[in-house]
């Protein structure tokens, strides 16, 4: 059993990646059932493919729209929106692009790689919340396609999204990494931040990281579990 209790903290950064939505049935990047095993990126998520096939990006996207949308959010997302609750310190800086964090009732939630329920019009400058499935009308009132809000392939990190979640990581007391293969950068390098600045640490994974090393606390088991444990 962890000597880690969430009580005894004030500034938690719980950094989510795709692990912490396994258990809502939401296939993970790598792991087995994972989309990129049946989908070329190339062909589906980058703006390479959208500026060739919209249509084709968009189905995809509705297809991973409706996936998540029949999912609920499991006990693991309850615990962190309910530690959020406690500690309004708390922060959740997440790689996932689910929206799951918010159906569970969190509050503030940077979510490096975008939103599957936010779209873009380049030409206006227009983002907005949508949570249609499937997305109609796919074009804005200017004749230009939305596009997914969502970090592809290829693209560059909003910073302003980047720059909370570093600020985050310099004045947390508690980072607690969860459910993320800490390969896909720049995001698997921020919790460095964090251990720079003497925060306490906690990776909880089903197995070991590239990134575990950096971790005072490595526990091994399932998100909903593991977070069941430190929060009572
Ligand atoms: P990843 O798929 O590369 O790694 C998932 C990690 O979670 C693995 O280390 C695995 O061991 C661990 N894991 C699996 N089930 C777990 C459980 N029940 N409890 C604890 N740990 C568990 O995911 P990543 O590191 O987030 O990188 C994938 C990228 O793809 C991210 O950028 C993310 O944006 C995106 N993605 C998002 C979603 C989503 O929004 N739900 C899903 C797939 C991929």
């Amino acid at each position: 059993m962890s000597s880690i209790r969430f009580s005894d903290f004030e500034r938690i950064v719980f950094f989510t990646g795709a692990g912490m939505s396994a258990e809502s049935g939401i296939p993970t990047y790598r792991g087995r059932g994972g989309i990129w095993a049946e989908y070329k990126y190339e062909d589906y998520a980058c703006q390479r493919a959208f500026d060739r096939d919209p249509e084709k990006v968009w189905d995809f996207h509705d297809k991973r729209r409706a996936v998540v949308r029949a999912c609920e959010p499991n006990p693991g997302h309850d615990i962190v929106a309910e530690v959020q609750k406690k500690k309004p310190g708390t922060i959740i800086v997440t790689q996932n692009i689910d929206g799951m964090h918010q159906r569970a009732g969190a509050t503030d939630v940077a979510e490096l790689h975008g939103s599957l329920w936010r779209v873009r019009c380049d030409a206006e400058e227009i983002v907005r919340e949508d949570t249609s499935v499937p997305m109609n009308p796919r074009k804005c009132s200017c004749g230009r396609y939305w596009r997914p809000d969502i970090v592809w392939f290829e693209d560059q990190l909003d910073h302003r999204v980047v720059r909370r979640a570093r600020e985050a990581l310099e004045q947390c007391d508690l980072l607690v990494s969860i459910g993320t293969s800490a390969v896909v950068y720049p995001a698997a390098d921020l919790p460095r931040i964090a251990v720079q600045h003497g925060a306490e640490t906690v990776e909880i994974n089903l197995e070991d990281t590239p990134l575990s090393p950096l971790y005072k606390h490595r526990l091994r088991g399932k998100a909903s579990e593991v977070l069941a444990e430190l929060n009572r």
